[in-house]
């Protein structure tokens, strides 16, 4: 029997990276009969939510090899997750390379190599073996407007880009960003977070197409934007999204039982609150967060961290509190909200949550897979942007889909509890909730057409695919 093509993909440490890289690997066994191998580098021992996501994987059509993990204690205190992120994939190029060399001799060369935006490293070791590599920008269009549109910016603007005066209308965007919206490694040019990021977009132009987390429907004037007059005809871009969890009906996925808690709600009751795989708050935003949901008098469904005070993505490689989250809250909290309210420790089935008839609101950091996961359920936001390309998405959302409401911080930089009543309950009981309900309800039908057979974000995983098979 002939071999499977076989792709190899790449992703960078960071549950929000692993997680619609293993869906899009799922999507390419099932509708095109790919196999693929998973290689995956970890800072520290892989943690337990990337460990089921692994497991759950089917070998034979995908296989996944766990890299041996970098040493955390091996670099200076304080360094920054992106820094962390960069320096974990560069101290894994050796390892790819004796993997890939080992797999080429057992099973022949693969199709392609895929790998996110922080792996350019990946590229030179995929070149050695004459394996094309492909860029996948796990986000929306017009982050990849702003990746590809930086390096000019790196070279005209002086100065922090926080700082700038006029606000930045990326190419082929319809809304324009603050220079202090751009994402954090872009926020402190003289921090190695920086050099990383400039040195990884500088790389872009080795990889041999784009593929976005994005649609035609939601997109597409940014994407025919870029094509035409950003990256040249040798650079393809496939908009294949909306990739999301699939999410398992496993009862272990469940273990604070918040599923069978919504089972007990009115249909969409619940505003589910949750700030991605790594999103922490300040202590005094936890509490006014928890002031703010107990005052709003709505059902709630919270997936509560331990806070930090120095950093929002504290637990971005783990995704665990070291400590019970659920000490932090306030005084009495958990009793008074009883029955309305339920906090879940660390983690909850998103995807299920989302999906379920009584969830009818997303308070979300507005991270890019949670963002997407929304719209495939027609479940409305509140945007709270905390790290990463947060703050931009949050504009996208607001500005160009109108598809958020967003609450105003005070001048401390702290969300009060009159404020968080007030967007939350202008979500699930007012007008302004019912008309970016109404515009979610049509992207809903707009990301699902996208995917349907004769759907435009099918049609350009198609051609990509058949793209890789013609070059097998
Ligand atoms: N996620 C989850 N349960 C949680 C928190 C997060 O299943 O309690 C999943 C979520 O559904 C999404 C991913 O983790 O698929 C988070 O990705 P996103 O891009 O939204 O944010 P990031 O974690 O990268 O900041």
């Amino acid at each position: 029997m002939a071999r499977k093509p076989n792709v190899v993909i790449f992703p960078s440490p960071g549950m929000g990276h692993l997680i619609p890289l293993v869906e899009l690997s799922k999507k390419l066994v099932l509708a095109h009969d790919l196999s693929i191998t998973l290689i995956v580098p970890s800072l520290g021992p892989p943690s337990k939510a990337q460990t089921q996501v692994l497991e759950s994987l089917s070998p034979g059509s995908i296989n996944h090899i766990l890299l041996p993990p970098t040493n955390p204690s091996d670099f200076p205190a304080g360094t920054r997750a992106e820094t962390l992120i960069c320096l974990t994939v560069a101290q894994a190029v050796p390892a790819l390379r004796d993997e890939l060399k080992l797999l080429i001799e057992t099973s022949g060369k693969p199709v392609a190599l895929v790998a996110d935006f922080f792996c350019t490293d990946t590229f030179d070791v995929a070149r050695e073996f004459g394996v094309p590599s492909y860029l996948a920008v796990l986000t929306n269009a017009m982050t990849l407007s702003m990746l590809l549109d930086l390096p000019r910016l790196d070279e005209e603007v002086s100065g922090e880009y926080g700082d700038m005066d006029s606000p930045i209308r990326f190419p082929g965007c319809r809304v324009d960003v603050l220079g202090s919206d751009l994402p954090d490694p872009a926020l402190d040019r003289k921090d190695e977070a920086y050099k990383w990021f400039i040195h990884n977009l500088r790389r872009t132009n080795l990889a041999e197409g784009f593929i976005v987390n994005s649609f035609t429907e939601l997109e597409g004037e940014t994407i025919q934007f870029l094509q035409e007059n950003v990256v040249s005809g040798n650079q393809p871009i496939y908009p294949i999204g909306p990739i999301f969890q699939s999410g398992s009906s496993n009862d272990s996925a469940d273990p604070s039982g918040c599923l069978k808690w919504l089972d007990t709600k009115p249909t969409g009751s619940v505003v589910f609150v949750s700030f991605g795989s790594g999103g922490t708050l300040s202590s005094e935003q936890l509490k006014e967060l928890a002031l703010g949901l107990e005052t709003s008098q709505q059902n709630f469904l919270w997936v509560v961290r331990s806070p930090n005070d120095a950093a929002a993505n504290a637990s971005y490689f783990n995704s665990r509190s070291g400590s019970n989250p659920l000490d932090f809250l306030p005084e009495g909290f958990v009793e008074r909200t009883r029955g309305r309210g339920l906090v879940v420790p660390s983690w909850a089935p998103q995807m299920q949550v989302l999906s379920h008839v009584a969830t009818g609101g997303f308070v979300s950091h507005c991270g890019w897979n949670s963002t997407v996961e929304s719209i495939v359920n027609g479940v409305p936001l509140i945007a709270w942007p905390l790290y990463a390309e947060q703050r931009m998405n949050a504009v996208l959302l607001e500005k160009d889909f109108e598809i958020v409401l967003r609450p105003k911080a005070g001048e401390n930089g702290v969300i009060g509890r009159e404020e968080i009543a007030r967007v939350v309950k202008g979500l699930m009981q007012g007008e302004e909730g019912a008309a970016v309900r109404e515009r979610m309800a049509k992207l809903k039908v707009a990301a699902a057409e996208a995917v349907t057979e004769e759907g435009s974000s099918t049609k350009s995983l198609g051609e990509l695919v058949s793209k890789w098979k013609k070059g097998h």
